[in-house]
């Protein structure tokens, strides 16, 4: 039979709106050793705001009118921001009008595809590099996103993109790290934006510029480097978007926010039903509490 104790934990987590999906799960919280969390929407809002656009060779109403009517085929968060920005900005008399077709969506690169009968690209520097297309290369160490466009091969402008880190993340880092844990974040984001949101957050160890599959190669390899002792665990923390195969890995997958993909929440161990990061450092020291009381 199931000690008194976890129902108390499992119950105290759905008070803090934290589920746990069974009670190994708050044993498992007791060893973790490493917390590997997404950056946008785990860690930052996931809710992108065009900064600035700079065109070249083209009127700025313009790029933002073609860029937004090919981005209106996705929902990723910088797709969303693009959008908004041209809405306000006079653009939205024609890309929701605009012809879009063969639109292809390349997992952490952006989107490729026909606008009125041009060849478009919407995208990160790996986009652009995979379509043999130049951009000045400064653009890659500025620590924002950036959505690059290219029209018929051409590089046409960008946008610089700012997504806001979330008010709680810090403390929820430093509580984690209280709990003697080691703290990574991972990220599709380029390599500079990630750089900057790891050191306002205080996380230990960061690596950006990932494609999904990178980020499965990277909790391996941190599952690896504490194999040798079979109780450390290992919990990855995403908002759900693409994250599905990296919450499967995890000896602890969370999800947070609710809004998450079906498949996470399917595959997830632990669902956080808020977006706080704070309720990562909850749900350990629930585990901590629960385990108390049964042993
Ligand atoms: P994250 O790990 O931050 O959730 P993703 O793998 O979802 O990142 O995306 C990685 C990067 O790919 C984004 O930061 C962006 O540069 C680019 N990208 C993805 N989808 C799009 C899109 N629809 N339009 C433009 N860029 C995109
Ligand atoms: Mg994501």
């Amino acid at each position: 039979s199931i000690p008194l104790g976890y129902f108390g934990g499992i119950g105290a987590g759905s008070r803090q709106g934290i589920l746990f999906k069974g009670s190994v799960f708050l044993d498992l919280m007791t060893q973790l050793k490493t917390v590997v969390m997404d950056k946008t929407g785990t860690l930052t809002k996931g809710v992108f705001k065009v900064q600035a656009v700079k065109p070249v060779g083209i009127d700025a109403g313009e790029l933002a009118r073609l860029t937004a009517a090919l981005e209106s085929k996705s929902t990723h968060p910088v797709a969303t921001a693009v959008i908004e920005y041209a809405r306000r900005n006079g653009g939205e008399k024609g890309y929701l009008t605009a012809s879009v077709e063969g639109v292809e969506e390349i997992a952490g690169h952006g989107l490729k595809g026909k606008v009125e009968g041009k060849d478009m690209l919407a995208g990160n520097a790996k986009l652009l590099r995979k379509f043999n297309v130049s951009f000045d290369e400064v653009l890659t160490q500025i620590p924002y996103t950036i959505v690059m466009t290219a029209i018929d091969g051409k590089f046409a402008g960008y946008f610089t993109i700012a997504d806001e880190v979330k008010p709680d993340a810090v403390k929820a880092v430093q509580r984690l790290k209280a709990e003697g844990i080691r703290t990574v974040m991972l990220s599709g984001d380029k390599g500079a934006v990630v750089e900057a949101v790891a050191k306002e957050v205080g996380v230990e160890e960061w690596h950006g510029d990932l494609l999904p599959e990178d980020k499965v190669k990277q909790v391996e390899r941190l599952q690896a480097e504490q194999a040798t002792n079979p109780k450390a665990k290992l919990a990855f923390v995403g908002d759900g978007v693409n994250d599905a195969p990296v919450v499967a890995l995890a000896d602890v997958g969370m999800a947070m926010g609710g809004l998450g993909s079906d498949a996470t929440i399917e595959t997830a161990d632990v669902i956080i039903q808020n977006d706080e990061p704070s309720k990562i450092a909850t749900a350990v020291e629930i585990g901590r509490a629960t385990r108390r009381i049964v042993w």
